[in-house]
């Protein structure tokens, strides 16, 4: 017998004469082993080959199943451990292997019962399912020759259609496949920044879904070639929309990835490589993912980590065309949360992430991220851990996973041992001792320990955050951002909705303030439902048509709420504030437009609120210059780090790359807000902080050092800050603050966690 390897114009032609006869096998209605006997018969025919034999994984160990041209007697007798031996090896290291001479391997295990002493070349590859290797399928041959790459090539693409024979046939066993998930799934360690704090347990489930191919051999050719055009057209303008707007996801959005995304969506060689996947008989959907796994294969052994980034990115490009192609679109929140999770994800938005049911969502992993993205603040009002720029996740992760998330320590452990599972569960139990111990300050005051009283109030939006009130022991609520309704809706909330959920607040606070900021969209809160016209293009969101620029222009949206709020209010004292005031016309616009809705419902006779309080966020750095000339007119001030240290220093809050780079405490926010407190001081008007930067200890020392004495912060901070509050000296932080804005070190955080440790401020871990 001759074993001339195939010319390369007939690659394609053989795989496909291959998936033609097996797709008839697959139909008929042989029994399974009928099945596989056929397969191996065909396989060995097509390729010419003396042995083709299938290996199946049953009960963690690699069984022989069908086989033409080895010992029939060796069927379902000979076994081989994951990793024992040649197939056991490209099971276990879901791999292919091309042999001159198998016997020389080191790892070559002879089985006498096979007579397999005849045949000198082996080939390989893994059949993989749900990127498992569930058995292998090999061909062998007496004259000792490498398989040619085209021969390789076609027995990947049937590996293909045999995981979807196996697996329609109940061959997949579903021991074996548990067996086989923890055999070649170690325990495994990630590292990653802290977004929000907290510690959680729950299986890897991921933001979009990896689909399963269920069907691999094509009917029509043709109609599969369409199929992959049309999703390649569609993804191709996914991405240039994205590059054009800030749709990929919030604030990840940085031009290296879109550039790496273009170049693969616009990639000739990419296309090509489908098509031909498809000439050889595979359907549009196992097309792109064979081609997926060749590169997968490929870049396997290349070590290069900027390769392996780029890998990452065709990955996600791939599994995007899948998605369209398969019309299979859902996020896992769509699909709902099964049971405790832990959600893995590149980046989010804030109502992707609101999609999902609290209850069972224990934490978020991203591959990028950064601590004031909206989606972060978001958490950390759903309460929800967060580790961030997390590497390699998708490598290391399997949907189904178990993670344990500590932010604490930076850790991500990924199918943990029993060891990594009780230390765990001895660190939970001492944080929620830690976490006891705060509660416990509930009901004591915010004061210092030489008598100032601080104002600490919370963060909120949703119906469910007004809950925190009275787990913290919060004194109101000093930034109610309005807009998570409008982020979680489908539609725009209508006034009653919005009347209703406003009511139910202010009902759920009693006499705690409640301090309710009118609509902060568009930047990285874009509203799919809302046309957002020329910000749809715009190349700085966050700087752009957003907020009260925005609210001043769509009158009609403003009015709605400032009656809904009024309505709500009706009896009681309403606090409204105003986000991204840049000068005090808009201010004075914004409040005349509340004068104005006032006086219209007065007019109709309808209740009124008893006060109607006005106040504005100082987020927009140069408002600072002109705010001697709106003191005056307000009744409160807020300033809202987030905004304010992103336009200080020109840096995107939400840019993972700058997540770290410019500390709240740097002398340039230290000094600046210092010069607000000044300006401010001697006025009637409320100064207070409600950005993330007051959440934390030791800012808030700081900043209770340069002569803020109101808060409003996420709830998980009140604890933390009420008992540095308690444990500070207030009058003598205040005497070391001129020196340190004056002279300040090097690292300046530094300089207060000295001042803090030596005065034994309480700062918590
Ligand atoms: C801020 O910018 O600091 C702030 C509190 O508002 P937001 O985070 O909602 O932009
Ligand atoms: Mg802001």
């Amino acid at each position: 017998m001759t074993n001339a390897p195939l010319p390369p114009s007939s690659a394609a032609q053989s795989a496909r004469t291959i998936l033609t006869r097996l797709h008839e096998v697959m139909a008929s209605r042989t029994n399974a082993q009928g099945k596989l006997n056929q397969v191996v018969g065909i396989i060995g025919e097509c390729l010419n080959s003396e042995v083709c034999s299938i290996y199946l994984l049953r009960d963690g160990a690699l069984e022989l199943y069908a086989t033409r041209g080895l010992k029939q007697e060796a069927v379902h007798v000979t076994r081989l451990g994951l990793g024992e031996g040649l197939v056991g090896m490209i099971a276990d290291q879901i791999e292919t292997l091309n042999l001159d001479e198998a016997a020389s391997h080191p790892d070559f295990s002879y089985r006498p019962e096979t007579g397999e002493e005849l045949f000198h070349s082996f080939a390989g590859v893994p059949i993989i399912r749900r990127e498992r290797a569930v058995g292998v399928l090999c061909v062998q041959h007496s004259d000792p020759r490498r398989y040619a790459d085209i021969e390789i090539e076609t027995l990947q693409t049937v590996a293909m259609v045999l995981s979807e024979l196996i697996s329609n046939a109940d061959l997949v066993d579903t021991a074996a496949r548990t067996d086989a998930a923890t055999a070649d799934q170690s325990a495994q360690r990630l590292t990653g920044q802290k977004l929000v704090d907290g510690m959680g347990a729950g299986i890897a489930v991921f933001h979009q879904p990896r689909i399963t191919i269920e069907h691999t051999v094509a009917d029509d050719i043709e109609a599969e070639r369409h199929r992959v055009y049309a999703a390649f057209d569609k993804m191709r303008e996914q991405i240039d929309r994205m590059t054009s707007q800030a749709e990929f996801g919030v604030g990840g959005e940085h031009d290296e990835v879109l550039e790496t995304y273009k170049m693969f969506a616009y990639d000739e060689g990419w296309s090509r490589r489908i098509n031909e996947a498809i000439d050889s008989g595979l359907t549009a959907e196992a097309a792109i993912e064979r081609v997926q796994q060749r590169t997968r294969m490929r870049m396997r052994q290349i070590d290069d980590a900027l390769l392996r980034d780029r890998m990452h990115d065709l990955e996600d490009l791939s599994n995007r065309l899948i998605r369209i192609v398969s019309g299979q679109m859902g996020t896992a929140a769509q699909m709902g949360l099964r049971q405790d999770s832990i959600l893995i994800a590149r980046n989010l938005g804030p109502a992707e992430l609101l999609e999902y049911d609290r209850r069972r969502l224990k934490g978020v992993v991203l591959e990028e991220g950064s601590l004031t993205a909206h989606v972060i603040i978001v958490a950390r009002a759903m309460g929800v851990p967060v580790l961030g720029r997390v590497r390699d996740v998708r490598t290391s992760i399997r949907e189904g996973d178990l993670l344990l998330i500590d932010t604490a320590t930076g850790t991500l452990h990924v199918r943990p041992t029993q060891a990594v599972q009780d230390a765990f569960e001895a660190r939970l139990e001492v944080s929620q001792k830690r976490r006891a111990n705060l509660a416990s300050l509930r009901d004591l005051p915010a004061i210092t320990k030489d008598g100032v009283p601080i104002e600490l109030m919370i963060n909120a939006g949703l119906r469910e955050d007004v809950a925190a009130l009275d787990l913290t022991g919060a004194n109101g609520i000093g930034l109610f951002r309005t807009e998570f309704q409008f982020l979680v809706s489908a539609t725009l909330p209508s006034r009653d909705r919005q009347q209703r959920l406003y009511r139910d607040v202010l009902d759920a606070a009693g006499d705690r303030p409640v301090i309710f900021r009118t609509v902060d969209i568009g930047g990285d809160k874009a509203l799919p439902y809302m046309n957002a016209g020329d910000s749809a293009q715009e190349e700085n969101p966050a700087m752009g048509w957003r907020a009260l620029r925005l609210a001043l222009e769509r009158e009609g949206l403003l009015k709605v709420q400032a009656r809904a709020l009024m309505e709500a209010a009706a009896g009681r004292t309403l606090n409204v504030m105003f986000p991204m005031v840049s000068e005090p016309w808009e201010y004075e616009a914004a409040r005349n437009l509340f004068v104005g809705q006032r006086a219209w419902l007065a007019s109709h006779n309808k209740k009124l609120p008893i006060a109607i309080r006005y106040g504005a966020m100082l987020e927009v750095p140069g408002l600072l210059e002109t705010l001697d000339l709106m003191l005056p007119h307000l009744d409160f001030l807020s300033v809202g780090t987030n905004d304010l240290t992103q336009f200080l220093f020109a840096a995107d809050r939400a840019h993972p790359r700058l997540a770290e780079r410019y500390d709240w405490l740097s002398p340039t926010v230290m000094r600046y807000l210092s010069r607000v407190v000044k300006t401010v001081a001697g006025s009637r008007v409320a100064l207070g902080v409600c950005g993330e930067m007051g959440g934390r200890p030791l800012e808030a020392m700081a900043l209770l050092g340069i002569g803020i004495e109101r808060l409003s912060i996420t709830p998980a901070g009140v604890g933390p800050v009420k008992a540095m509050i308690r444990s500070l000296d207030l009058g003598a932080l205040r005497e070391a603050i001129p020196a340190i804005l004056a002279q300040p070190a090097s690292n300046p955080r530094g300089q207060y966690q000295d001042w803090a440790l030596k005065h034994g401020v309480d700062l918590g871990d």
